[in-house]
């Protein structure tokens, strides 16, 4: 799993010291948390807000692909791929043609599918990230997992219009046979190694998703991308910028217009990229207040 990064939060009661999945930080970082529990964990896990948050989500995406579909019918409008060309940068994000049959390739992890016992075991346990017990959950049955509100819907309603559900993960291609079979036990299925299922190994890159996505993007017309981290979209986002620079590229006018429109971004703020940043990146200095109230000490 290519993770990044969960956020300390110093001005909160702090328990526990927990990196979440697949992180590959290997110091711990202590969590905020609300009545023991990682606040992070507490919104997507245990939330209606989060709920709502992923339907939304998934409503968008069905209604963006079913348009799609019926522009390509009635106005032989053939648009760009949701996948970047080789030579896109984020200031010019050039996009693949679109040709062939048409699929949307969704992430797994907390896209898909919600991995709530292993986050369990990292917020019981303290634990850091570690690569083999990360490999151990991967192999597991998949009873601890649900599946992402609207999620289970949203796929069947995609598949039932004629479009390809393909997975693009960080799981890795040895363990092909479980993701296989949690994806299936959830609903999401079916999911197939090599034809609807890619995984880390299965082409070059590591954890970088752009190979993989430029594999998938020659077998099908990509209408659309589904993640819950920026290199769920691109690798591009990924190439060592400043999180202020993350956050200015994916609001950038030449980025901004994706996102609802072939790109959709699932909630995460229990682990990963998006969990970067100090007092200076987050709380710029024209935008603090200091409350004339407060007593002096
Ligand atoms: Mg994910």
């Amino acid at each position: 799993m290519s993770r990044a990064l969960t956020l300390g939060f110093a001005a909160f009661a702090l328990s526990g010291c927990v990196v979440a999945v697949g992180n590959q930080s290997a110091a711990p970082v202590a969590l905020a948390t609300v009545s023991g529990v990682p606040a992070g964990m507490q919104y997507l896990y245990g939330s209606g807000e989060a709920a709502a948050a992923s339907r939304q989500a998934y409503a968008g995406l069905v209604r963006y692909v079913n348009q799609y579909l019926r522009d390509r019918t009635t106005l032989r409008r053939m648009p760009l791929s949701a996948v970047l060309a080789a030579n896109a940068t984020l200031a010019q994000p050039a996009q693949w043609p679109c040709t062939g049959k048409p699929a949307v390739v969704f992430d797994v992890d907390e896209t898909v599918l919600l991995n709530t016992g292993y986050e369990y075991s990292d917020a019981r346990g303290g634990l850091g990230y570690d690569a083999a017990r990360w490999e151990r959950w991967e192999r597991s049955d998949g009873r601890a997992t649900r599946a992402v509100p609207g999620a289970v819907e949203g796929l069947a309603a995609l598949r039932a219009a004629g479009v390809t559900v393909v997975f693009n993960t960080n799981r890795n291609a040895a363990t092909a046979e479980f993701t296989e079979g949690v994806l299936n036990r959830a609903g999401l299925g079916p999911a197939k190694h090599g034809e609807t299922l890619f995984l880390k190994g299965d082409a070059p890159g590591g954890s970088g998703k752009d190979a993989r996505r430029a594999l998938i993007a020659s077998r099908y017309c990509v209408v659309a991308l589904v993640g819950d981290q920026l290199g769920d979209f691109s690798d591009l986002f990924n190439t060592g910028l400043k999180p202020v620079e993350r956050r200015a590229a994916a609001d950038s006018p030449a980025i901004a217009p994706l996102w609802g429109n072939g790109w959709f971004v699932l909630p995460n703020p229990v682990y990963g990229t998006a969990l970067a940043g100090d007092f200076d990146d987050v709380f710029p200095n024209d935008l603090r207040w200091t409350d004339p109230g407060a007593r002096k000490e």
